[in-house]
């Protein structure tokens, strides 16, 4: 599903963050914002390419100053839409967000560690899942070894929220040093606490999703029986996203934008840009995976892709330019 980010302002200063370090205007002046235009122009291009669902990203997307008029507008042309959010949402947009089907929008709602958030934003985020209510799930960013996300279980029992959790790991951008990011060396220490997560949610009716870039051998055989006992049988994805910047620049997720880069004009269509990325991400895949993953039979069945690209070009040395 592609992704439009709306505006690259945000109310948070999250230290995994790539969307704040990604140079995605050029020049790093202020925030910057979609032109309405902009999005009629981006979901004119998804409808002429048989695409119905759109992400809306940021920075904090619902801090558009049009969000609740860019939502309607999107409802209207019939898109499912899905929202990532970091839950601090201004009262029109959250309203708007409440008042919508829950079969039309999905608000996924990154929650960081209890302890990041003072008094007034945690009762500004649970009153959000509180309105939001089934149209929200919970993700979470993992960044450092020893993570605390013993919160989400009870989050999600408490306010009714769609029964998945969405795991991600933090990775390094491409050029970029400004965010923390785990070094794949501490992935096995991730693993135990992730499998228990997991075993918890599945206790109350949830189920843990996997973000791309995990790798499977961060997890033990053992583990990975486990995760399946506990509904969450990972795909350890890294595949083409296609991220949209307010001015319709697109690559092929945040953490690849300073390798390569392109116009949204540059394709009759969105499958025509989908597959340009593709190409790209599984040539080079191909020129910097170590022989280990190349020899995998987690690979060859396609099961893992061999962790995140951005990690493995970091790894080679590759620094990256976009173009
Ligand atoms: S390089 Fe692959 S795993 Fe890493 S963020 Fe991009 S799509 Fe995800
Ligand atoms: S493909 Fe590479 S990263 Fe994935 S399980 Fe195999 S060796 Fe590990």
């Amino acid at each position: 599903m592609p992704n439009l980010m709306l505006t690259t302002a945000c109310n948070q200063q999250c230290p995994y963050c790539f969307a704040r370090t990604a140079d995605v205007h050029g020049a790093r002046a202020g925030a910057e914002s979609a032109a309405f235009d902009a999005v009629e122009r981006f979901l004119d291009v998804l409808a002429r390419s048989g695409i119905r669902e759109c992400g809306l990203i940021g920075g904090e997307p619902t801090l558009h100053e049009l969000f609740a008029e860019i939502l309607r507008y999107a409802l209207r042309r019939d898109f499912m839409v899905q929202v990532f959010s970091n839950g601090l949402i201004p009262g029109e947009a959250l309203d708007r967000l409440a008042a919508t089907p829950p079969d039309r929008v999905r608000v996924l709602v990154n929650v960081n560690e209890r302890t990041a958030y003072s008094p007034a934003a945690w009762g500004t985020l649970t009153g959000s899942l509180g309105k939001l209510g089934s149209r929200a799930a919970l993700g979470f960013n993992i960044w450092h070894v020893g993570f605390d996300a013993s919160h989400l279980v009870d989050l999600a029992v408490t306010h009714g929220l769609h029964p998945s959790i969405r795991l991600s790991i933090a990775h390094p951008a491409v050029g970029e040093q400004a965010h923390a990011s785990v070094e794949p060396a501490d992935y096995p220490a991730l693993a135990e606490p992730i499998v228990a997560l997991a075993e918890h949610a599945a206790r109350s009716g949830l189920r843990v999703g996997f973000d791309c870039g995990f790798r499977a051998c961060m997890f033990s055989p053992d583990q990975l029986r486990r995760l399946h006992l506990a509904g969450s049988m990972a795909r350890f994805k890294c595949e083409t996203i296609l991220d949209f910047s307010p001015r319709l620049e697109c690559w092929n997720c945040f953490p690849l934008a300073n390798v390569r880069r392109a116009q949204l004009g540059d394709f009759p269509g969105v499958i025509e840009a989908k597959d340009h990325f593709r190409s790209f991400l599984e040539e080079t895949r191909r020129e910097v995976l170590p022989h280990a993953c190349l020899a995998c039979d987690h690979f060859g069945f396609g099961i893992c892709r061999g962790g995140c690209l951005a990690v493995r070009l970091r790894e080679a040395g590759r620094t990256g330019s976009a173009g």
